[in-house]
Protein backbone atom coordinates (compact mmCIF):
# COMPACT_ATOMS: atom_id res chain seq x y z
CA UNK A 1 0.00 0.00 0.00
CA UNK A 2 1.41 3.57 -0.92
CA UNK A 3 2.34 5.45 1.82
CA UNK A 4 1.21 9.21 1.80
CA UNK A 5 4.16 11.67 2.03
CA UNK A 6 4.48 15.62 2.28
CA UNK A 7 7.66 17.59 0.67
CA UNK A 8 8.34 20.33 3.00
CA UNK A 9 10.72 23.16 1.53
CA UNK A 10 10.03 23.26 -1.97
CA UNK A 11 12.87 24.38 -4.20
CA UNK A 12 16.34 23.23 -5.71
CA UNK A 13 16.60 20.09 -4.39
CA UNK A 14 12.99 19.19 -3.96
CA UNK A 15 12.13 20.23 -7.50
CA UNK A 16 15.01 18.95 -9.06
CA UNK A 17 14.92 15.43 -7.32
CA UNK A 18 12.24 14.40 -4.66
CA UNK A 19 9.29 15.43 -6.94
CA UNK A 20 10.27 13.46 -9.59
CA UNK A 21 11.17 10.38 -7.58
CA UNK A 22 7.98 10.33 -5.84
CA UNK A 23 5.76 10.71 -8.85
CA UNK A 24 7.66 7.18 -10.48
CA UNK A 25 8.13 5.66 -6.44
CA UNK A 26 5.32 2.69 -6.08
CA UNK A 27 5.37 3.30 -2.07
CA UNK A 28 4.92 6.70 -1.92
CA UNK A 29 2.18 9.55 -3.00
CA UNK A 30 2.89 12.84 -3.12
CA UNK A 31 -0.18 14.27 -0.82
CA UNK A 32 1.14 17.73 -0.08
CA UNK A 33 3.34 20.32 0.10
CA UNK A 34 4.43 22.60 2.85
CA UNK A 35 6.31 26.39 2.05
CA UNK A 36 6.10 29.32 2.26
CA UNK A 37 6.47 30.04 -1.36
CA UNK A 38 7.05 26.50 -3.11
CA UNK A 39 4.54 24.62 -4.42
CA UNK A 40 4.05 21.50 -6.68
CA UNK A 41 1.08 21.78 -9.66
CA UNK A 42 -1.76 19.76 -8.61
CA UNK A 43 -0.43 18.90 -5.34
CA UNK A 44 -2.27 20.46 -1.95
CA UNK A 45 -0.06 23.20 -1.02
CA UNK A 46 0.38 24.63 2.98
CA UNK A 47 1.87 27.59 3.81
CA UNK A 48 2.60 26.95 7.68
CA UNK A 49 3.51 23.54 8.92
CA UNK A 50 1.61 23.65 12.22
CA UNK A 51 -1.45 23.53 9.96
CA UNK A 52 -0.56 21.27 8.15
CA UNK A 53 0.25 18.82 10.83
CA UNK A 54 -3.52 19.20 12.14
CA UNK A 55 -5.33 19.04 9.00
CA UNK A 56 -4.06 16.19 7.34
CA UNK A 57 -3.23 13.28 9.42
CA UNK A 58 -3.55 11.18 6.34
CA UNK A 59 -0.09 12.41 5.17
CA UNK A 60 1.99 9.77 7.35
CA UNK A 61 5.29 10.86 6.03
CA UNK A 62 7.31 14.41 6.08
CA UNK A 63 10.57 14.76 3.56
CA UNK A 64 12.23 17.44 5.12
CA UNK A 65 14.25 19.61 2.37
CA UNK A 66 14.77 22.15 3.78
CA UNK A 67 18.82 23.70 4.32
CA UNK A 68 20.16 22.14 7.72
CA UNK A 69 19.78 24.93 10.08
CA UNK A 70 15.98 25.68 10.11
CA UNK A 71 15.57 21.78 9.73
CA UNK A 72 15.33 21.00 13.20
CA UNK A 73 11.92 22.88 14.64
CA UNK A 74 10.57 20.70 11.97
CA UNK A 75 11.49 17.22 11.79
CA UNK A 76 11.11 17.69 16.22
CA UNK A 77 7.32 18.90 15.66
CA UNK A 78 6.83 15.92 12.77
CA UNK A 79 8.08 13.91 15.42
CA UNK A 80 5.55 15.39 18.24
CA UNK A 81 2.72 14.41 16.01
CA UNK A 82 3.26 11.29 15.08
CA UNK A 83 4.72 11.48 11.53
CA UNK A 84 7.76 9.36 9.97
CA UNK A 85 10.67 11.98 8.88
CA UNK A 86 13.30 11.68 6.32
CA UNK A 87 16.14 14.21 6.61
CA UNK A 88 17.73 15.73 3.46
CA UNK A 89 21.54 15.94 4.15
CA UNK A 90 23.04 17.20 5.78
CA UNK A 91 20.77 15.61 8.79
CA UNK A 92 20.87 19.04 10.85
CA UNK A 93 22.87 22.05 11.63
CA UNK A 94 24.43 20.32 14.94
CA UNK A 95 25.43 16.91 15.79
CA UNK A 96 23.52 16.91 18.80
CA UNK A 97 20.17 17.92 17.74
CA UNK A 98 20.17 14.89 15.59
CA UNK A 99 20.85 12.94 18.50
CA UNK A 100 17.81 14.42 20.01
CA UNK A 101 15.66 13.63 17.10
CA UNK A 102 17.31 9.87 17.29
CA UNK A 103 16.13 9.70 20.72
CA UNK A 104 12.69 11.14 20.55
CA UNK A 105 11.49 8.91 17.15
CA UNK A 106 12.71 6.16 19.09
CA UNK A 107 10.87 6.99 22.24
CA UNK A 108 7.48 7.70 19.85
CA UNK A 109 8.08 4.05 17.41
CA UNK A 110 8.33 6.41 14.56
CA UNK A 111 10.88 5.99 11.58
CA UNK A 112 14.08 8.49 11.59
CA UNK A 113 15.70 8.13 8.24
CA UNK A 114 18.80 10.71 8.13
CA UNK A 115 19.48 10.44 4.41
CA UNK A 116 22.77 10.77 2.06
CA UNK A 117 21.99 10.64 -1.45
CA UNK A 118 25.40 9.57 -2.55
CA UNK A 119 25.33 6.50 -0.66
CA UNK A 120 22.86 5.27 -3.06
CA UNK A 121 25.29 6.70 -6.24
CA UNK A 122 25.53 3.47 -8.83
CA UNK A 123 29.41 2.42 -7.94
CA UNK A 124 29.41 2.62 -3.85
CA UNK A 125 27.99 -0.68 -3.31
CA UNK A 126 30.36 -2.47 -5.94
CA UNK A 127 33.29 -0.40 -4.86
CA UNK A 128 32.78 -0.94 -0.82
CA UNK A 129 32.08 -4.75 -2.11
CA UNK A 130 35.46 -4.36 -3.69
CA UNK A 131 37.72 -2.90 -0.70
CA UNK A 132 36.12 -4.93 1.37
CA UNK A 133 38.60 -7.74 2.21
CA UNK A 134 41.70 -5.22 0.90
CA UNK A 135 43.92 -3.09 2.58
CA UNK A 136 43.73 0.56 1.97
CA UNK A 137 47.50 2.28 1.25
CA UNK A 138 46.90 5.84 0.44
CA UNK A 139 43.23 7.62 -0.35
CA UNK A 140 42.74 10.91 -1.80
CA UNK A 141 39.33 12.91 -2.37
CA UNK A 142 38.96 15.71 -4.89
CA UNK A 143 35.61 17.17 -4.85
CA UNK A 144 35.80 20.32 -6.78
CA UNK A 145 32.77 21.85 -8.22
CA UNK A 146 31.18 25.82 -9.18
CA UNK A 147 29.18 27.08 -6.13
CA UNK A 148 27.36 29.42 -8.72
CA UNK A 149 26.36 26.90 -10.93
CA UNK A 150 25.02 24.58 -8.06
CA UNK A 151 23.68 26.65 -5.87
CA UNK A 152 23.16 30.02 -7.52
CA UNK A 153 21.84 33.25 -5.49
CA UNK A 154 22.08 30.70 -1.90
CA UNK A 155 23.72 32.47 0.82
CA UNK A 156 22.08 30.24 3.48
CA UNK A 157 25.50 28.00 2.36
CA UNK A 158 27.38 30.88 3.24
CA UNK A 159 25.62 31.87 6.77
CA UNK A 160 26.01 29.62 10.01
CA UNK A 161 24.85 26.08 10.00
CA UNK A 162 25.31 26.10 5.82
CA UNK A 163 28.45 24.73 6.49
CA UNK A 164 29.65 26.32 3.27
CA UNK A 165 31.77 23.68 0.94
CA UNK A 166 31.00 20.99 3.22
CA UNK A 167 28.06 21.07 1.82
CA UNK A 168 28.82 19.37 -1.24
CA UNK A 169 32.24 17.74 0.71
CA UNK A 170 29.71 16.29 3.17
CA UNK A 171 28.56 13.85 0.33
CA UNK A 172 32.32 12.75 -0.53
CA UNK A 173 32.47 12.10 2.75
CA UNK A 174 29.50 10.10 3.27
CA UNK A 175 30.68 7.79 0.44
CA UNK A 176 34.23 7.52 2.11
CA UNK A 177 32.66 6.13 5.62
CA UNK A 178 30.73 3.62 3.41
CA UNK A 179 33.21 2.06 1.23
CA UNK A 180 36.63 2.36 3.56
CA UNK A 181 37.15 -1.25 5.24
CA UNK A 182 38.15 0.79 8.95
CA UNK A 183 37.61 3.76 9.86
CA UNK A 184 39.39 7.02 9.54
CA UNK A 185 39.64 10.42 11.96
CA UNK A 186 40.61 13.73 11.01
CA UNK A 187 44.03 15.04 11.64
CA UNK A 188 44.74 17.88 10.11
CA UNK A 189 42.36 20.92 8.32
CA UNK A 190 43.17 24.16 6.38
CA UNK A 191 39.82 26.15 5.55
CA UNK A 192 39.87 28.77 2.85
CA UNK A 193 37.14 31.62 4.57
CA UNK A 194 35.99 34.13 1.91
CA UNK A 195 36.64 37.05 4.08
CA UNK A 196 32.86 38.41 3.50
CA UNK A 197 31.36 34.88 4.75
CA UNK A 198 30.54 32.86 7.57
CA UNK A 199 31.78 29.26 5.86
CA UNK A 200 34.74 27.83 4.33
CA UNK A 201 34.46 28.22 0.08
CA UNK A 202 37.46 25.35 0.11
CA UNK A 203 38.42 23.31 2.94
CA UNK A 204 42.05 20.46 2.27
CA UNK A 205 41.77 17.55 4.94
CA UNK A 206 44.06 14.79 6.29
CA UNK A 207 42.60 12.01 8.09
CA UNK A 208 44.16 8.80 9.66
CA UNK A 209 45.68 5.86 7.32
CA UNK A 210 46.98 8.30 4.75
CA UNK A 211 43.68 9.61 3.62
CA UNK A 212 42.86 13.29 2.56
CA UNK A 213 40.52 15.44 1.13
CA UNK A 214 40.64 18.65 -1.49
CA UNK A 215 37.16 20.18 -1.28
CA UNK A 216 36.58 23.48 -3.31
CA UNK A 217 33.48 25.34 -4.68
CA UNK A 218 35.67 27.69 -7.04
CA UNK A 219 36.06 25.49 -9.72
CA UNK A 220 34.90 26.31 -12.95
CA UNK A 221 34.67 24.33 -16.26
CA UNK A 222 35.00 20.56 -15.84
CA UNK A 223 33.54 19.51 -12.48
CA UNK A 224 35.49 16.80 -10.25
CA UNK A 225 33.34 14.54 -8.10
CA UNK A 226 36.34 12.04 -7.43
CA UNK A 227 37.49 9.66 -5.38
CA UNK A 228 40.48 7.32 -5.75
CA UNK A 229 41.87 4.55 -3.34
CA UNK A 230 45.09 2.81 -3.62
CA UNK A 231 45.02 -0.50 -1.99
CA UNK A 232 47.90 -3.57 -1.69
CA UNK A 233 45.86 -5.11 -4.40
CA UNK A 234 45.48 -2.82 -7.46
CA UNK A 235 43.33 1.00 -7.46
CA UNK A 236 39.81 1.64 -7.68
CA UNK A 237 38.56 4.69 -8.81
CA UNK A 238 35.12 6.16 -8.03
CA UNK A 239 34.07 8.71 -10.33
CA UNK A 240 31.13 11.23 -11.02
CA UNK A 241 29.80 11.57 -7.41
CA UNK A 242 30.22 7.72 -6.79
CA UNK A 243 28.60 6.76 -9.99
CA UNK A 244 31.25 5.23 -12.27
CA UNK A 245 33.58 2.59 -11.15
CA UNK A 246 37.41 2.05 -12.38
CA UNK A 247 39.50 -0.89 -11.57
CA UNK A 248 42.96 -0.48 -11.75
CA UNK A 249 42.36 2.23 -14.82
CA UNK A 250 40.05 0.35 -16.52
CA UNK A 251 35.75 0.89 -16.23
CA UNK A 252 34.34 -1.51 -14.32
CA UNK A 253 30.63 -0.19 -13.93
CA UNK A 254 28.27 2.18 -12.67
CA UNK A 255 26.05 4.67 -14.75
CA UNK A 256 26.81 8.02 -14.96
CA UNK A 257 23.80 9.84 -13.88
CA UNK A 258 22.70 10.76 -10.64
CA UNK A 259 18.96 9.80 -11.26
CA UNK A 260 18.93 6.91 -9.24
CA UNK A 261 19.61 8.03 -5.84
CA UNK A 262 17.19 9.39 -4.73
CA UNK A 263 14.33 6.95 -6.00
CA UNK A 264 16.88 4.60 -3.98
CA UNK A 265 16.27 6.55 -1.03
CA UNK A 266 13.10 6.29 -1.01
CA UNK A 267 12.70 2.63 -1.46
CA UNK A 268 14.82 2.51 1.64
CA UNK A 269 12.27 4.96 3.59
CA UNK A 270 9.09 2.91 2.73
CA UNK A 271 11.57 -0.20 3.77
CA UNK A 272 12.53 1.28 7.41
CA UNK A 273 8.83 2.53 7.69
CA UNK A 274 7.48 -1.36 7.15
CA UNK A 275 10.57 -2.83 9.31
CA UNK A 276 9.45 0.02 12.14
CA UNK A 277 13.47 1.03 12.24
CA UNK A 278 15.76 4.27 12.25
CA UNK A 279 19.05 4.83 10.33
CA UNK A 280 20.51 7.84 11.41
CA UNK A 281 24.36 7.45 10.47
CA UNK A 282 26.21 10.82 11.39
CA UNK A 283 29.83 9.70 10.74
CA UNK A 284 29.91 12.02 7.55
CA UNK A 285 28.95 14.92 9.91
CA UNK A 286 31.18 14.23 12.94
CA UNK A 287 34.12 14.20 10.28
CA UNK A 288 32.75 18.24 9.07
CA UNK A 289 32.69 18.83 12.71
CA UNK A 290 35.91 17.82 13.62
CA UNK A 291 37.09 19.94 10.84
CA UNK A 292 35.51 23.23 12.10
CA UNK A 293 36.85 22.35 15.31
CA UNK A 294 40.51 21.51 14.51
CA UNK A 295 40.49 23.23 10.99
CA UNK A 296 43.09 26.37 10.47
CA UNK A 297 40.95 29.18 9.64
CA UNK A 298 42.73 31.40 6.49
CA UNK A 299 41.19 34.46 5.00
CA UNK A 300 40.80 34.37 1.23
CA UNK A 301 38.89 36.70 -1.63
CA UNK A 302 35.39 38.48 -0.87
CA UNK A 303 32.77 36.02 -2.60
CA UNK A 304 29.91 37.31 -4.06
CA UNK A 305 26.98 35.10 -6.58
P1 LIG B 1 17.02 25.90 -1.38
O1 LIG B 1 16.44 25.73 -2.73
O2 LIG B 1 17.76 27.16 -1.07
O3 LIG B 1 15.94 25.73 -0.22
C1 LIG B 1 14.87 24.82 -0.26
C2 LIG B 1 13.62 25.46 0.28
O4 LIG B 1 13.66 25.49 1.70
C3 LIG B 1 13.43 26.91 -0.12
O5 LIG B 1 12.89 27.01 -1.42
C4 LIG B 1 12.52 27.45 0.95
O6 LIG B 1 11.18 27.28 0.55
C5 LIG B 1 12.83 26.56 2.15
N1 LIG B 1 13.57 27.33 3.15
C6 LIG B 1 14.69 28.06 2.95
N2 LIG B 1 15.07 28.65 4.11
C7 LIG B 1 14.16 28.28 5.03
C8 LIG B 1 13.98 28.58 6.39
N3 LIG B 1 14.83 29.38 7.05
N4 LIG B 1 12.93 28.03 7.05
C9 LIG B 1 12.08 27.21 6.40
N5 LIG B 1 12.18 26.91 5.10
C10 LIG B 1 13.21 27.44 4.42
O7 LIG B 1 18.01 24.70 -1.03
P2 LIG B 1 18.27 23.31 -1.78
O8 LIG B 1 19.37 23.47 -2.76
O9 LIG B 1 16.98 22.73 -2.23
O10 LIG B 1 18.91 22.50 -0.56
C11 LIG B 1 18.11 22.04 0.53
C12 LIG B 1 18.80 20.86 1.18
O11 LIG B 1 18.99 19.85 0.19
C13 LIG B 1 20.18 21.18 1.73
O12 LIG B 1 20.39 20.51 2.94
C14 LIG B 1 21.13 20.67 0.66
O13 LIG B 1 22.39 20.26 1.19
C15 LIG B 1 20.36 19.47 0.14
N6 LIG B 1 20.72 19.11 -1.24
C16 LIG B 1 20.82 20.07 -2.22
C17 LIG B 1 21.24 19.73 -3.51
C18 LIG B 1 21.34 20.75 -4.61
O14 LIG B 1 21.75 20.40 -5.73
N7 LIG B 1 20.99 22.02 -4.42
C19 LIG B 1 21.55 18.40 -3.79
C20 LIG B 1 21.39 17.44 -2.79
C21 LIG B 1 20.98 17.81 -1.53
P3 LIG B 1 10.05 28.40 0.89
O15 LIG B 1 10.72 29.74 0.83
O16 LIG B 1 9.01 28.18 -0.14
O17 LIG B 1 9.58 28.07 2.29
Amino acid sequence: MSLNVALVGIGKIALDQHVPALKASPDFTLAATVSRKGSVEGVPAFTDFATFLESRPDVTVVSLCMPPAPRYDYAEAALLAGRHVMLEKPPGATLSEVHALEALAKSKGLTLYATWHSRMAHAVAPAKAWLKDKAVQVAHITWREDVRKWHPGQDWVFEPGGMGVFDPGINALSILTEILPAPVHLKKARLEFPANRQTPIAAQLTFSGNVTADFDWRQEGPQTWDIEVQTSQGHLALRMGGNVLELNGKPSGGENTIMGEYPALYARMAQLVKTGSSEVDLSPMTHVADALTLGERVAVEDFHF
